[in-house]
């Protein structure tokens, strides 16, 4: 069966269809490709054919995209020549696209079928590109439907035309946020910036289409005719040297140079707009071969599209029954359970919020009433909408609320006995099948479990914050937690559409785990005279949004601080971490808490705006007249967040590299060119990250030792990806 069909019309239209089989939105893949090229030859060969609509079966979708397996698939079979493997194939994509757009015309545009595109709604990637070689784009009126080239968001960039069609059909000014942000419109948002050409009522798409096919329209594309100018400017152009400096300097600015997908395509961009259209396509597949051919690529690729997917599809989720939540209770209305109760009520979950007073309780709620009014002024909700979320949610003091819940998150204060307080009473009202959930970021699961009588029934469920932006959900096992608990806590983080990964029981579980040693490294920089700029900046040129530092004031001081005294109490003369205390206490003394008291390592205006860095802090720790390299800072930062991620793998926290990948990227934004921790690792070669961990523990310290299992595998060559990946054998 074939993912493409015609249908020969009487009026002479000639209408494809795409509807992928066994996919509820379309996929482009290999074959796929063939077989529209067939039709279309087909078509353009038939005298009996006026023209050409090509449209999906699929109701409220074009397509979702191309099947970014078949990309890594393209590159693992391109043999001993990889590159002019990927190459060819681009090129070949690049000839079916060009042959829809010459729609059969001779040299000099004589001739030729009109090809329109009837989108029924999504509309991503290539099923954005192959519209963009028809003659005109019609897309049905679904509000739902979005419709963009989000490539770079997977560390690739449209390489099917997509980018040189749609600089010269919009300018490169216009295009920019389109192609360098991956941004998705609604259908009348896409006709607004120019991507598409027409937007109608979903009953009168395919009518429409038609009628246009058979009024004889022109279709020569504006670049295909003598005299074409681009919008805005070409590059020498005054207008076009100014916006391409400034998309230059802004993608700089963004990426830090980290990211080698946003720089191919604006060099993609910039070169391809001094030459004809067909150079400017064979320049595209170059830089996109470029890409592909970069670790990064399929790093990112493998862990922000294919694992994640995977994971979110419940990947390691046991084999339960379904165990989708219809009724919660939220306990604790503070930052984290405000955040819980609105994320679950947009589920459609109804939610029993509860506090100490009505006051706290209602307060909570009042976060999701402010959130939808701020959607209700950018046009995402209506008041219609806000009601019935509100409706979804009881604010109450009452516990008695809580019956017939099927999950509790519990979001109370950091302290064992209140919680366990907080356990019991609820435990009292709820029925013996509703799961226990805790969003504790430091206490042990199992050791609050103890507060249940049914620890199988108890589990970790730990958001970040803020909880509607956070997309990483970590899951944590006690001891004794079942089942049943991870399939529930697996179903839920599903029903609110965020990623999970699922971890052991350890102090700071995963996330923190790597996220402290990474701001400890960083101000443990500072101890040792290294200036604040360099440190943070070397964060971010490594792609982290925010540096160490920037990352403390952020969170406060005082957090960071009272971290370090319960960890100290508990590990006492094992103990690592003195010298960072040195500065940490130092300015909690100085009442330097961090953005929240406007003053940290950074200075605040009165409007709370960032200012440069405290000259305070120069003073009690001078900068060190020599200054350490740029890599040798960046390795600091890396090998402090990796180690930590190989030793959680080593001691059986991590019980999944993908996860481990995905969680880093997703729960503190680790460098995601690099496709988290051990892809990095990966990347870099096992050998050479245990030598450098032997370089770095001669220079730095204990906290470097390379950890058995990496200096196991740096001996035997290995890689995470090949020795723990699921599905694979463990290689020799
Ligand atoms: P918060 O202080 O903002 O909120 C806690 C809320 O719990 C308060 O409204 C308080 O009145 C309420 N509360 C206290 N005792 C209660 C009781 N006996 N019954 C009912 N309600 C009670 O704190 P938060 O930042 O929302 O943190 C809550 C939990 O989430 C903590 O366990 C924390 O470690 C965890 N957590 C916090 C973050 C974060 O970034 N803040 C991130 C992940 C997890």
């Amino acid at each position: 069966m074939t993912d493409f069909t015609m249908e020969k019309g009487a009026d002479g239209v000639a209408v494809i269809t795409w509807d992928t089989a066994g996919k509820s939105m379309n996929v482009m893949n290999e074959q796929g490709f063939l077989d529209l090229e067939a039709l279309i030859d087909d078509a353009l060969a038939d005298d009996g054919v006026k023209g050409v609509v090509i449209t999906s079966g699929k109701e409220g979708s074009f397509a979702g995209g191309m099947d970014l397996n078949v990309i890594a698939r393209m590159r693992d079979d391109a043999g001993d020549e990889p590159a002019r493997g990927l190459f060819e194939g681009v090129m070949g994509m690049h000839a079916i696209l060009r042959k829809i757009e010459r729609g059969g015309m001779d040299d000099k545009n004589k001739g030729g079928k009109p090809i329109a595109a009837a989108l029924p709604g999504t509309a991503l990637g290539i099923g954005l590109e192959i519209p963009l070689a028809c003659h005109r784009i019609f897309a049905a009126d679904n509000p739902k439907a979005k419709i963009g080239l989000p490539e770079i968001m997977v560390g690739i960039f449209p390489g099917a035309g997509g980018t040189t069609r749609l600089v010269r059909k919009l300018g490169a000014m216009a295009a920019a946020p389109l192609l360098l942000e991956g941004k998705l419109n609604d259908p009348k948002k896409a006709k607004t910036a120019g991507v598409v050409d027409e937007v109608v009522p979903a009953g009168e798409l395919l009518d429409k289409a038609r009628e246009w096919v058979l009024s004889e329209p022109a279709i020569v594309k504006p670049w295909d005719e003598k005299g074409y100018k681009m919008p805005g400017g070409e590059p020498y152009h005054p207008a076009g040297f100014m916006t391409f400096v400034g998309a230059s300097a802004m993608v700089n600015g963004k990426t830090q140079g980290a990211f080698p997908a946003a720089k191919a395509l604006l060099s993609a961009v910039y070169e391809g707009a001094l030459v004809p259209f067909d150079t400017a396509l064979k320049i595209e597949a170059r830089w996109f071969t470029n890409v592909l051919m970069n670790p990064s690529s399929s790093a990112m690729i493998r862990s922000l599209f294919i694992n994640k997917e995977a994971l979110e599809k419940g990947a390691n989720r046991p084999d339960a029954p379904d165990q989708k939540v219809k009724k919660m209770g939220v306990m604790g209305a503070g930052m984290m359970g405000a955040g819980i109760a609105l994320v679950s009520a947009q589920a459609g979950i109804e939610v029993v919020l509860i506090d100490q007073k009505q006051e706290a309780a209602d307060k909570g709620k009042a976060y999701s009433a402010d959130y939808m009014d701020k959607g209700i002024k950018r046009g995402k909700a209506t008041e219609d909408t806000k009601a019935a979320l509100l409706d979804r949610i009881t604010a109450t003091t009452d516990y008695a609320a809580l019956e017939g819940c099927d999950l509790v998150v519990e979001a109370v204060f950091e302290d064992p006995g209140v919680k366990a307080e907080v356990t019991g009473k609820v435990l009292e009202v709820v029925g013996p099948d509703c799961i226990f959930a805790t969003n504790t970021s430091t206490l042990p699961i199992s050791e609050l479990a103890k507060a249940s009588d049914s620890p199988e029934s108890f589990i970790g469920i730990h958001f970040f914050s803020p909880v509607e932006k956070m997309h990483l959900v970590e899951i944590i096992k006690g001891k004794k937690t079942g089942a049943r608990a991870v399939a529930k806590a697996l179903d839920y983080v599903r029903q609110i559409r965020k990623t999970p990964i699922v971890v052991n029981d350890a102090r700071f579980f995963y996330a923190n785990r790597c996220i402290i040693p990474y701001i400890n490294e960083g101000i443990r920089m500072v101890a040792e005279g290294v200036t604040p700029a360099l440190i943070d900046n070397a964060a971010r040129q490594l792609g982290f949004p925010v540096g160490p530092l920037q990352l403390v004031d952020e969170t406060s001081i005082d957090l960071g601080a009272k971290i370090a005294r319960a960890t100290k109490a508990a590990m006492g003369d094992a103990y690592p971490d003195g010298a960072v205390d040195e500065v940490i206490f130092w300015m909690e003394g100085e009442g330097r808490l961090g953005r929240k008291a406007n003053a940290g390592f950074f200075d605040y205006d009165d409007k709370g705006k960032r200012q440069g860095y405290w000259s305070g802090l120069a003073e009690r720790f001078p900068p060190a007249d020599e200054q350490p390299d740029l890599t040798e800072v960046q390795h600091r930062l890396m090998f402090a967040q990796v180690l930590e991620a190989v030793r959680a793998l080593e001691e059986g926290v991590l019980e999944d590299i993908r996860e481990g990948d995905v969680g880093a990227i997703l729960g503190w934004g680790f460098a995601p060119w690099s496709g988290g921790p051990f892809s990095w690792l990966d990347i870099i070669g096992t050998p050479y990250a245990a030598e450098r961990c032997d370089q770095l523990e001669a220079a730095h310290g204990e906290r470097f030792a390379c950890p058995a299992l990496l200096r196991e595998m740096a001996e035997r060559n290995q890689s995470f990806y090949r020795r723990f990946a699921p599905d694979t054998e463990a290689a020799a």
